[in-house]
């Protein structure tokens, strides 16, 4: 078993997860790795994708990257994203979910219209990520957390801190 544990903090884009990554690697001291910074700044890409106007990921070479790192644990890692990750990376997946208005009004504000908008508003509301994540890791870590306000944000910290505090005490 890894000293300490990983997790994958996965969600629709404007779900939380880098704001909650953030928070969540303050208050446990764990690693949080954004796997889209990480595309960018290692160049872990296959150029650009003009339709969904966003990077195309390589999804072995991210992999590649990673795999010392997460074999040696204390990782977060966040991504909208969930299937390609090896399995046993994993101890915990936490998908966050946003109310549909609330959401919308979110991705507004970042600058996306049209297709790019109204693309991940769907994701959100035929619950994709949830979907993704209970297709690729065993149900009993997969964890739901809703992600309207900033109290409820606080409240997943507080509950995921709690969790990681009790890694490796569990019998
Ligand atoms: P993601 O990484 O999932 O795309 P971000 O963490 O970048 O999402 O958050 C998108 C925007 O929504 C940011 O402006 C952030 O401050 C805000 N936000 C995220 N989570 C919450 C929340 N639980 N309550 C209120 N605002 C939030
Ligand atoms: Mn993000």
């Amino acid at each position: 078993m890894r000293s300490k544990p990983n997790i994958l903090v996965t969600g629709t884009p404007g779900t939380g997860k880098t704001s909650t990554s953030e928070a969540l690697a303050e208050a446990t001291h764990l690693r949080h790795i954004n796997i889209g910074d990480l595309v960018k700044d290692k160049k872990l890409h296959d150029g650009w994708d003009d339709q969904l106007q966003c990077c195309i990921i390589n999804e072995d070479l991210v992999c590649d990257e990673l795999e010392d790192i997460m074999d040696e644990g204390g990782n977060i890692v966040d991504y909208h994203g969930c299937d390609f990750f090896p399995e046993r990376w994993f101890d915990r997946v936490v998908v966050l979910q946003t109310e549909n208005s609330i959401l919308y009004d979110r991705l507004s504000k970042r600058g996306y219209t049209g297709a790019k908008l109204t693309n991940n508003i769907e994701c959100e509301i035929f619950q994709e990520l949830l979907e993704e994540a209970k297709e690729s890791y065993r149900e009993e870590i997969v964890v739901a957390m809703k992600s309207d306000t900033v109290d409820d944000m606080n409240m997943n910290v507080t509950v995921i801190t709690e969790w990681v505090s009790s890694w490796g005490s569990a019998t």
